[in-house]
């Protein structure tokens, strides 16, 4: 058996691998959250070229912006971006998340006022879902929104919250029924972030990256046709929300391209002498192969999607098995360099811009954002495998 893609899609690939390399400067060095930020003008000069061809949003209806791409063509083009660790333009959570929740919920005045904004790269996103005490358990979130004339007023605190410091807008959850069970009395509100009352301050993590955020609303009036969907029904459209950022092939392609590097390095024998080939010879393999079944869980995502469904456990599995195939691969690139591994960017002995060790602490978070292992296991086993809860 010989899976591949139609003869136009893969023709297509062609075209994205030329476009980055024409018009990606090899000074860019990429592969992390925060790349955007450190290399400005190269992210910036790049995005516009993107926004310019559409490609971002190509799958997409020509009425918001997009091109009608078919999902195929979408993949692959997220494949190829990951694998080259081209820049986003900060589009991520608005094309991936928001755009598509919009255009499933949202009134008529929502589309035509949001979706062109993210196609054309005008307006950036974020996810205001987590709380300090409600992250595996969401639906336990006490942000609090009262209806007040034409407003909600909004009152509590965010966490986590990924790029929250360069976001324009915020898809935010809040309760809006405090005495139904707790599922049902959750709203779902598109918020502005320059609106009064909205602080936000980043958070440091452990590689000493500022990749998230801590959000306070104090009395935020958010119009009441910024409510997205039902008043109360807001859950529902959380999950799938979070389906569709557990969908992609990002994480795989970028694991592709880091096997890719420092498989490079081995064979020109340019890491540390201490180090036992054979040992991690066996190590590299196995992540070879795993690269290519997370390759196949992903693809598996991006059928559905292309028959028109949206992926539940299968985005699971494909998320799952990404994140913790991305912490493996750093720790197996960091027995392969050995010593020169722990160098950072700055050092001039580092080897592949000092990625290895930013990685080795960085994928830590990659079994927790977007869910953690174990609640992907658990939507796994009882979604799709149908076994009990309790
Ligand atoms: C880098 C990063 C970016 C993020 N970005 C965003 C964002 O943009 N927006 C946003 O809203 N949130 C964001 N998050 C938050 C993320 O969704 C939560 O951290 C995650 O859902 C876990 O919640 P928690 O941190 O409260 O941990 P907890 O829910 O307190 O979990 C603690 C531990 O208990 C385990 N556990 C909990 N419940 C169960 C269960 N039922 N069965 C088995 N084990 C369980 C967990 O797996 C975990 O190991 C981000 C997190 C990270 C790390």
């Amino acid at each position: 058996m010989d899976l591949r893609f139609e003869p136009d899609v893969e023709a297509f690939r062609g075209r994205v691998r030329s476009f980055i390399q024409g018009n990606l400067p090899p000074t860019w060095i990429g592969g992390d959250w925060e790349s955007d930020h450190q290399q400005p003008e190269i992210a910036d000069a790049f995005a516009r070229k993107l926004i310019e061809q559409r490609w971002h949003v190509m799958a997409w209806p020509k009425q918001y912006g997009g091109l009608e791409a078919s999902y195929m063509q979408q993949l692959v083009y997220n494949e190829e971006m990951s694998y080259s660790r081209a820049p986003s333009g900060g589009a991520w959570a608005g094309v991936q998340l928001v755009g598509p929740i919009i255009m499933l919920n949202g009134t008529d005045e929502q589309k035509a006022h949001h979706l062109p904004a993210i196609a054309d790269g005008s307006v950036t996103w974020c996810q205001g879902f987590s709380e300090p005490n409600a992250g595996s358990d969401l639906a336990s979130l006490q942000t609090r929104a009262i209806r007040d004339g034409d407003d909600f007023v909004i009152n509590g605190q965010k966490i986590w919250t990924s790029s929250g410091q360069y976001a324009d807008w915020c898809i935010l959850l809040a309760r809006t029924d405090p005495a139904a069970p707790k599922h049902r009395g959750i709203s779902y509100f598109l918020v502005d972030m320059k609106a009064p009352g909205v602080t936000v301050r980043p958070l440091t993590d452990l590689a000493g990256g500022q990749p998230f955020n801590e959000m306070y609303f104090e009395d935020v009036k958010v119009p009441a046709k910024n409510l997205l969907g039902e008043l109360n029904r807001g859950w529902y459209m959380a999950a799938t929300t979070l389906d569709f950022e557990r969908s992609g092939i990002g994480t795989v392609a970028a694991c592709h391209r880091e096997w890719d590097d420092t498989a490079t390095l081995l064979r020109k024998a340019d890491v540390d002498p201490g180090i036992r080939i054979a040992a991690v010879r066996l190590e590299m393999a196995e992540r070879r192969i795993e690269v290519e079944v997370g390759r196949g869980l992903a693809y598996r995502v991006a059928a559905i999607q292309s028959a028109g469904g949206v992926p539940n456990h299968e985005a699971s599995a494909s998320k799952l098995f990404g994140s913790e195939l991305n912490q493996r691969l750093a720790n197996t690139q960091l027995k392969v360099m050995g010593l020169v591994g722990q160098l950072r960017y700055e050092s001039l002995y580092a080897r592949m811009e000092g990625r290895v060790s930013h990685r080795y602490m960085f994928t830590i978070q990659d079994t927790i954002a977007a869910g953690t292992s174990e609640i992907q296991r658990n939507v796994i086993a009882t979604r799709g495998l149908g076994l009990p809860r309790n």
